[in-house]
């Protein structure tokens, strides 16, 4: 035990943090990415990769174990593979996972393999062609579903696949993603969804009890015990189904009394809330020099900021005026 130890005042052991590396996506989710061109960052606003990973040896060193790479698109930074491998080696980090929308996931199958990942989240809202196409703006499902399917064969697991419930786009599909859980080793995971920056234009969430009610309709949802890579989401199986379901509650029932994270901004910014915007510049204390016990200070204050709560109930649509692109999810 150090002095150091990342434990804030409603006693939370935050040991898991979240890195964006991009701010840059090669899609434009109709709930994410606002539709307005939100100004991109500079080349060197964005941390370097050896930045990153300088934070993240100070995290571990402060009690972080567990790391996943999200962004923007991580895929669309040039070197990821070479970043992911490096991060991977880092002593005293137990997990480090990899978020996508999977538009390059199968042709950085065998690299992020290599790197030492085992676990992909892969987002996904429709299984249709040209539904996709409407709510990313490109026509890359076939993309998407042949990188899942390829990563399922190379044996990545859990494959979780991260649905965001939207009364207006996908309530109809969401029997037909929790059936994938039947006959695929699938974590399907339905997310409420979140009213962040431009996003909250997207539509109307739907929330978990009546997901849970609606897919329902397949069989009965058996209730699974809770581990420690689970995070927030209540996980469920059908009888005889090879994958699993899970439920992300942020707003009918959040869980903001387990929450363990923080995340890092591409920017250099340490986020000790998804839905706050207050935050802790590394940056620029980290570009001027300062040691790392310097820098352990900063992740310190950020972890006195968390708040012990949010305030979103799923009527409210004011979240944070931050982009979820921006942030990294
Ligand atoms: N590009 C990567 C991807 O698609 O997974 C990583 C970044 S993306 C911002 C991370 C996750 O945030 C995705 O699963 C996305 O669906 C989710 N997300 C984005 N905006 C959201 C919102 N307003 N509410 C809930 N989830 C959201």
């Amino acid at each position: 035990m150090t002095d150091f130890q990342l434990i804030d005042h409603c006693k939370r052991n935050l040991n898991y943090l979240r890195v964006s590396i991009t701010d840059r996506c090669n899609l434009r989710c109709m709930y994410c990415v606002p539709r307005d061109q939100i100004p991109k960052l500079t080349h060197k606003d964005i941390l370097r990769y050896e930045e990153i990973l300088r934070i993240v040896r100070i995290g571990v060193s402060m009690g972080i174990t567990k790391v996943r790479v999200t962004g923007g698109e991580p895929l669309v930074r040039k070197g990821v593979d070479h970043f992911l491998a490096e991060l991977t080696a880092i002593e005293g980090l137990q997990d480090v996972s990899l978020t996508t929308n999977g538009v390059f996931m199968k042709k950085n199958l065998d690299r992020i393999w290599s790197a030492g990942i085992r676990r992909i989240n892969v987002s996904l809202d429709t299984l249709t062609r040209q539904k996709f196409e409407k709510i990313t703006g490109f026509d890359r499902f076939d993309q998407v579903w042949d990188g899942i399917l390829a990563a399922e064969r190379r044996g990545f697991s859990p494959l979780k696949i991260n649905v965001v419930a939207l009364r207006d786009v996908n309530i109809v599909e969401l029997v037909k993603f929790a059936r994938l859980s039947l006959t695929h080793p699938f974590h399907i995971r339905f997310i409420e969804h979140m009213p962040i920056g431009a996003s909250s234009a997207a539509g109307r969430p739907v929330l978990a009890p009546e997901i849970k009610s609606i897919i329902g309709s397949l069989g009965d949802l058996q209730p699974l015990p809770i581990t420690s890579h689970d995070g927030p989401a209540e996980r469920y199986r059908f009888d005889g189904g090879l994958g699993e379901i899970g439920l992300i509650r942020p707003l009918s029932h959040h869980f903001c009394e387990r929450c363990n994270r923080l995340r890092l901004t591409a920017s250099g910014q340490l986020r000790p809330c998804l839905l706050s915007d207050q935050v802790e510049d590394l940056k620029t204390p980290l570009r001027k020099g300062l040691l790392d016990e310097d820098l352990r200070k900063v992740f310190l204050r950020a972890v006195q900021h968390k708040p012990s709560q949010h305030h979103l109930n799923g009527e409210e649509r004011d979240g944070p005026s931050s982009q979820m692109c921006a942030i990294g999810g």
